[in-house]
């Protein structure tokens, strides 16, 4: 299926998909196992990032490296759904090293801008070499003359260099889905020059924003032997270009799940069970301590505490998904969280009515759209994000055109997200303040910001975002 017919870079593929084939490799691979009675089936996993890419892998017949999800025996390469699937096995001793620790606990902090200590082991390194050059290994066999090769994320880094010595003539991409950190934050890391060297094996480097690309160019000269400005770098003889590719969302999907009448419905009785008459100020986050969950949370306290009937007036909804909870550091925050939700509710609660309704669980798309429709006030508010994918998906869940987002200054969203009212996520009492801005908006104030907001994203959508990155990366 070409579902995006309108971009170039797709069609010149599919004309002549010989000559560029696509070869994804990333941390996962884009489907979950299940079982059908003795039978292990496949199924696509959800999310922007597979749906962007799977037109260009389906028309371009290409694969897609990543680890299956599943601990035990590495499944042979498979097809599914037009794809050439390649599992790379992970061991629990790579999981706890690579993935919870060097990924998670070391670089995952660092690049948020060190909102909690980044952890540096070189038990934790080591592994992080040995697992790169697995994947590098593996998208290697699966290359090749003339394919493409596009590597994503943090868990990664290495790959782009690793597989260049082994593939010297592939053309490589590379794109960080999270912050690439100040130079100050990231001289930190014992190991900069070699991840740095890494990424320099890409013949393009992407980041969601300008400033993560700066961040990325600086860094490269201080602790490398790249020359160069902030947008084309020569290394070893080779060019490099550096640049700023927002990732969006599928805005046609959520805008029709959004319309769709059994949607609606359920945002209609999630309005009747939860609010009654309240205003619904609603958050939707992993449970993740970038999040800036626990201000939120203060913040809307701070607002129950200065107005007399705030109870009666106001709601807050937080969902919080669960993630990543063999990480010590997510677990204490849970509790942090929790407590501190069960403090504000037993302080202002009163019989029939919870300031603060919590639920800790993941929510399937059509109830997650069911929520946005239902909210007057979106809270997003990261003390430091990548881009933000929810608040996107909040504008473009606003069929009827109402609803206000309130978003952190430091997400990646916020750059082009401008005509949200914008928050710095570590002042307690300008989200308070914000919060109450975005009660008493005037419905005509708020069609008029989310009009601009909803043409924005639909303008920039995921589709448009890689087709950018792989018309360029195939120049
Ligand atoms: N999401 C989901 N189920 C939920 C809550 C969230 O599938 O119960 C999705 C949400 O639709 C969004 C993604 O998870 O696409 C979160 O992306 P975001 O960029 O906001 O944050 P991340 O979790 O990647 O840091």
């Amino acid at each position: 299926m070409i579902a995006h017919p309108r971009f170039a870079t797709l069609l010149r593929m599919s004309a002549d998909a010989k000559t560029s084939r696509l070869v994804v490799i990333a941390n996962r691979l884009p489907v979950t196992r299940y079982k059908e009675g003795p039978e292990t089936r496949w199924k696509t996993s959800p999310g922007g990032l597979v749906s962007a890419l799977q037109p260009f892998l389906q028309a371009s017949d290409g694969s897609w490296v990543g680890w299956p999800g599943t601990e035990g025996e590495v499944p042979q390469p498979f097809r599914h759904d037009g794809i050439l699937l390649v599992p790379v096995g992970l061991t629990p001793a790579d999981l706890e090293n690579f993935y919870l620790g060097f990924s998670n606990s070391t670089l995952w902090p660092l690049y948020h801008d060190a909102v909690r200590w980044p952890e540096f082991h070189r038990h934790w390194w080591w592994p992080y070499v040995e697992v790169n050059a697995r994947f590098a290994r593996a998208a290697a066999d699966a290359l090749e003359p003339g394919d493409i090769a596009w590597v994503h994320d943090y868990q990664l880094q290495l790959v782009p260099a690793l597989l260049r010595e082994l593939r010297p003539e592939t053309r490589i991409g590379f794109f960080l889905h999270i912050p690439f950190p100040p130079v100050e934050l990231f001289a930190q890391l014992p190991w900069r020059t070699q991840l740095l060297e890494g990424l320099l094996g890409a013949d393009l480097v992407g980041f969601q924003t300008r400033n993560g690309a700066l961040n990325f160019a600086r860094a490269a000269r201080r602790f490398t032997s790249a020359q160069g400005s902030d947008r084309v770098l020569e290394f070893q003889g080779r060019r490099i270009e550096i640049d700023a590719y927002p990732i969006s969302i599928d805005f046609k999907r959520y805008e029709s799940l959004a319309a769709r009448e059994d949607v609606q419905t359920r945002a209609q009785e999630i309005r009747e069970q939860i609010s009654g008459n309240r205003k619904i100020i609603l958050g939707i986050d992993r449970l993740d301590y970038t999040k800036g969950i626990d201000q939120r949370l203060r913040a809307f306290e701070t607002l129950l505490g200065r107005y007399e009937n705030a109870l009666e007036d106001v709601v807050f909804v937080q969902v919080a998904v669960p993630s990543r909870e063999l990480v010590p550091e997510y677990a204490q925050m849970r509790e942090r969280i929790e407590s501190q939700v069960g403090r504000t509710n037993g302080r202002y609660g009163v019989p029939g009515m919870t300031p603060i309704q919590y639920l800790y669980r993941s929510l399937t798309t059509e109830e997650l759209v069911a929520y946005y429709v239902a909210a007057d006030v979106m809270a997003v508010t990261p003390l430091r994000d990548g881009m933000n994918l929810v608040a996107k998906e909040y504008v473009a869940a606003r069929v009827d055109g109402g609803g206000v987002l309130v978003l952190s200054e430091f997400a990646g969203a916020a750059r082009e997200l401008q005509q949200a009212v914008l928050v710095n996520p570590h002042d307690v009492d300008g989200i308070a303040i914000a919060f109450e801005r975005a009660l008493e908006m005037p419905p005509k104030e708020q069609r008029r910001r989310m009009a601009d907001l909803r043409r924005t994203v639909s303008n920039g959508d995921v589709h448009l975002w890689a087709d950018s990155f792989l018309g360029m990366l195939g120049r």
